[in-house]
């Protein structure tokens, strides 16, 4: 397979899989990736189930489309954003049900769990509203997104970004899990929010985080993992 129907497939399946887990519904959401010097992304209206590679659209930077059919409604942000911020090469935009709901009360989301690094920093900004496909959304997204790959839109849903198809869509499960856990932690009481210097500790640690090669001589170095399963390295 080539690069460009390796991508189709990928974007397919991302749009499946958001429909799957319950971030979006019906023809909601959208998702693009850098493609050559211009972008693929999704048709506008058509649900998953009938979504096929080949409907995906290619895109010039210039906003020049080429497919059968037309571009998602919301193909500018998917471009301004891929064009404004080199180091994205994928953008998710979704309707899930708790990020939705804090976009409707136009709540940014606070420091309320580490996971937040993940975005980027200690807020996950609400963009101001702007009617759906529109210019002025894009710019009011690309202004939320500064130094972050998340962000709400007022009265509509959120937007992830990220360096592949994968992180982004990752990152788009993650911000629904943290909306629906601040939504929870509010009608229990009042949130015990982390501080900017403890999230900027966890962003630098989230650069080594991961399965990775264990380093010699360091913690647990050389313990048999079935050890280590036991808590006999634990002392
Ligand atoms: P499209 O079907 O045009 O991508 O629109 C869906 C959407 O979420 C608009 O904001
Ligand atoms: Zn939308």
């Amino acid at each position: 397979m080539n690069e460009e129907a390796a991508i189709r497939a990928a974007i397919v399946e991302a749009m499946i899989r958001l429909d799957a887990s319950g971030l979006n519904q019906g023809t909601s959401g959208n998702v693009s990736v850098r493609f050559g010097e211009g972008l693929l992304v999704t048709p506008s209206g058509i649900p998953c189930e009938a979504l096929r590679p080949e409907d995906i659209v290619r895109m010039g930077m210039d906003g020049t489309a080429l497919g059968r059919l037309a571009p998602s409604s919301e193909w500018r942000f998917h471009r301004d954003i891929l064009a404004a911020r080199p180091e994205i090469g994928a953008v998710v935009h979704a309707h899930p049900p708790h990020a939705t709901a804090f976009a409707i009360c136009r709540r940014d989301i606070p420091a309320a769990h580490y996971m937040i690094a993940a975005a980027g920093g200690p807020t996950i900004r609400c963009a101001r509203y702007a009617t759906f496909g529109t210019q002025a959304l894009s710019d009011a997204a690309l202004e939320a997104l500064q130094d972050r790959q998340a962000c709400l839109l007022a009265n509509h849903g959120m937007i992830t970004a990220g360096p592949s198809l994968a992180r982004a869509l990752w990152l788009a499960v993650e911000v629904e899990t943290l909306c629906r856990q601040y939504a929870l932690a509010l009608g229990i009481g009042e949130p015990v929010l982390l501080p900017e210097d403890e999230i900027a500790r966890v962003v630098q640690a989230f650069r080594t985080y991961g399965p990775r090669e264990a380093e010699p001589g360091g913690p647990a170095a050389g313990i048999p993992v079935s050890d280590l399963a036991r808590g006999e390295a634990s002392s």
